[in-house]
């Protein structure tokens, strides 16, 4: 730094009174800073409202949530046909049952083509959980996933360093986008087979997004089974409601919708 832009650094640092000042400006109204707050027992207190929006804002912040899913809301999910009225309304039954008790209730797997609003749903229920229930949450595409395993691979133990996935195995709500994109070696597919059945194992939600379907219209295309073995599938089967989502492209037919006007 040269003489004068040292200078101005010092100009442009805040005296301590000035800091503390600033400080006291930015506190909170309620709890000035100590993050309690008077219950309305007398005599007890409870966590301030800052303390807990703060929580939720670092929640959302590490949950990883691509930017063009970060306004979806189930609300803003339009239904057009049966499928997918059928999907919003068990979107919205998963979030009145969460946490679920019952084991299948612990998983989701929304399965269609390309743009009938998969991911839309599951990032809704994330983002929900996050900040209704203040739980942590992760969004994971699953082509990620592998790449991250394969990156953790340590050839001398010939496992991988799990302990670099912990916030895969550790988040409450897990969100899975695009299960079967890629086709995972087979060591890779039993590293995440033992991610999905240790979250199943600790009581945590995992759901799944996937394009493959599990009988497919069209004859010789892959099923989902094809792209993540038999084993997993039928795992998916146990811990999953599955939640098929028929339709078009919705980008496409909100194109095709501008074009008529
Ligand atoms: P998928 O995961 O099934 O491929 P996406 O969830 O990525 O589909 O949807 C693609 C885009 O279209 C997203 O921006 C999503 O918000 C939007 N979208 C899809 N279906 C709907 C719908 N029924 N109502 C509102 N937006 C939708």
């Amino acid at each position: 730094m040269d003489r004068n832009g040292f200078q101005s650094a010092i100009h442009n640092q805040q005296s301590p009174i000035e800091n503390q000042k600033s400080k006291t400006k930015n506190q909170c109204p309620i709890c000035h800073g100590s993050g309690w707050a008077r219950a309305e027992v007398e005599g007890t207190v409870r966590r301030c409202e800052c303390r807990i929006t703060l929580r939720i804002e670092q929640l959302l912040a590490n949950a990883r949530i691509p930017a063009r899913y970060r306004n979806c809301e189930i609300d803003t999910y339009m239904p057009l046909n049966q499928s997918q009225k059928n999907a919003k309304m068990l979107a919205r039954k998963f979030l009145e049952n969460y946490p679920p008790l019952d084991e299948k209730g612990r998983g989701l797997l929304f399965i269609g083509s390309c743009g009938v609003g998969k991911t839309h749903l599951a990032v809704s229920l994330l983002k929900h959980v996050i900040m209704q229930k203040g739980d942590s949450g992760l969004f994971y595409d699953f082509r990620d996933l592998l790449r991250e395993i394969q990156s953790t691979w340590n050839s001398v133990s010939q496992t991988s360093e799990l302990e670099i996935l912990r916030p895969v195995m550790d988040a409450k709500v897990l969100v899975l986008d695009e299960l079967g994109a890629n086709k995972p070696t087979a060591w890779v597919r039993d590293t995440v087979a033992h991610i999905i059945n240790s979250r199943y194992n600790e009581r945590k939600v995992t759901i799944f997004t996937s394009n493959f379907l599990d009988n497919p219209a069209k004859a010789g295309e892959e099923t989902l089974t094809d792209r993540i073995d038999a084993r997993l599938r039928s795992r998916l089967y146990e811990m999953c409601h599955t939640i098929e989502i028929k339709g078009d492209d919705f980008r496409q037919e909100v194109e095709k919708a501008s074009f008529r006007f």
